[in-house]
C-alpha cells in the first residue's frame, strides 16, 4: 500500500464517541484487556463510571465483558499505529494542497503565456530584424572586407539589408545610385529637380519614425505647373516597405488604374518634399500587414495619410 493510499483509509476511531484517535490525551486508545477491545480514554472513564452495577470496571461496548479499572491499559502499539496514520495524513493534505496549487499556476501560467506570447511575438521579432540590421550595419561599417559584396550606394540612408531587399524586388542584377537626400539636399522642389534631373527610373525610399517604405516609378518626374496640383502621367509604379509594416521587406504591386506618383503637399511652413500624402487602397495591400490604416481603410505607410517624412532620399537605377 502507498503512503497515499494508507492515509486516505484514515485514522481509526473509538467505537463510542465515533472520533479518531489520538496518540495521546483524552483520544489515545486504551485496551480492555479482559476482552482485547479498545475504546478512547475519555470513553473508558465513563465506561468505569457508568458501570451498570456500580462496579470499578469497564463493561466493553462491542462483547459485555467487564475489565476492572487497573486492567484498562494503554496499548503503546496501537498509540505508534495512530501517530504514523496521522502524520500520513497530514503529509497526504498537505501534498494534495501543492498539487492543487501547482495545477493552478500550470493554469494560470500557459494562460498568461497564450495571453503575452503574440506581443511578445512581435517584439521579439521586431527586436531581432533590429539587432540584425544593426550586426550588419556594425559588420559592413567596420569590418567591411568581411562581409561578401554588399555595396552600398554611397550616402544612402539604407541598412545593408534593406538595401539587399529592396534590389531583390526588382528580380534583376541592377544598381542604385543614391541622387538626393533632403537632409543634404535640402526640401523644397527646386533641391529635388535639382538632383534629380532627366532621370526616368526612380526609388523613393521615405522614413517617417520606424517606418522605412517607398516607391518605384519609371517615368522620372514631371511635375505640375502649380505645384498643389496633381499631374498624372503613365508609368509603372509599385510600392514597398522595408520596415514596419510586415514581417519582412514587401512589395506592394498596384493595379494599374489605381497607379499615382507619390503627391507632394504644398503647405505654407512645411518643407515641401518631406509633406507626403499616402495611402493604398485595402484590397491592393498583401496579406500581413500590421502597420496603420485609415479611417477610409486604406493603408497609410506612413502611420497617417497626411503626414511630414523624417527623410526622403531617392535612388537612380542605373
Ligand atoms: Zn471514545
Ligand atoms: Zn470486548
Amino acid at each position: 500500500m502507498l503512503p497515499e493510499q494508507m492515509a486516505a483509509v484514515g485514522v481509526p476511531e473509538c467505537g463510542v464517541c465515533h472520533e479518531e484517535y489520538q496518540s495521546r490525551g483524552d483520544k489515545a486508545p486504551l485496551t480492555l484487556t479482559a476482552c482485547g477491545h479498545s475504546v478512547c480514554s475519555q470513553c473508558a472513564r465513563e465506561l468505569i463510571r457508568h458501570h451498570p452495577h456500580g462496579r470499578r470496571a469497564a463493561r466493553c461496548p462491542t462483547c459485555r465483558v467487564d475489565t476492572t479499572e487497573d486492567a484498562v491499559r494503554p496499548t503503546y502499539l496501537a498509540r505508534e499505529c495512530v501517530a504514523t496514520l496521522q502524520a500520513l495524513a497530514m503529509g497526504s493534505s498537505v501534498l494534495s494542497t501543492i498539487k492543487t496549487w501547482a495545477l493552478w499556476l500550470v493554469g494560470w501560467l500557459v494562460l498568461t503565456l497564450v495571453w503575452v506570447s503574440t506581443p511578445l511575438v512581435a517584439v521579439v521579432v521586431f527586436v531581432s530584424v533590429w539587432v540584425r540590421d544593426l550586426l550588419l550595419a556594425t559588420f559592413t561599417d567596420l569590418m567591411g572586407i568581411r562581409v561578401p559584396p554588399i555595396r552600398l550606394p554611397a550616402g544612402t540612408s539604407l541598412s545593408p539589408s534593406q538595401y539587399v531587399a529592396l534590389i531583390n524586388m526588382f528580380y534583376g542584377d541592377i544598381k542604385l545610385e543614391s541622387i538626393y537626400r533632403s537632409s543634404r539636399d535640402g526640401s523644397t522642389y527646386g533641391n529635388l529637380l535639382d538632383r534629380v534631373g532627366d532621370k526616368l527610373l526612380l526609388v523613393f525610399i521615405i522614413r517617417k519614425g520606424r517606418y522605412v517604405f517607398g516607391a518605384f516609378i519609371s517615368g522620372g518626374l514631371e511635375l505640375p505647373e502649380n505645384p498643389t496640383d496633381c499631374n498624372e502621367y503613365d508609368c509603372d509604379v509599385w510600392w514597398f516597405s522595408l520596415a514596419g509594416h510586415f514581417w519582412r521587406p514587401t512589395k506592394i504591386d498596384i493595379p494599374q488604374q489605381k497607379q499615382r506618383v507619390i503627391r507632394w503637399r504644398e503647405r505654407r511652413g512645411l518643407p515641401a518634399v518631406r509633406s507626403c500624402l499616402q495611402a493604398i487602397d485595402s484590397s491592393d495591400v498583401p496579406a500581413g500587414y500590421w502597420g496603420k490604416w485609415t479611417g477610409y481603410g486604406d493603408a497609410c505607410l506612413g502611420g497617417r495619410d497626411g503626414f511630414v517624412a523624417d527623410e526622403v532620399e531617392v535612388l537612380a537605377v542605373q
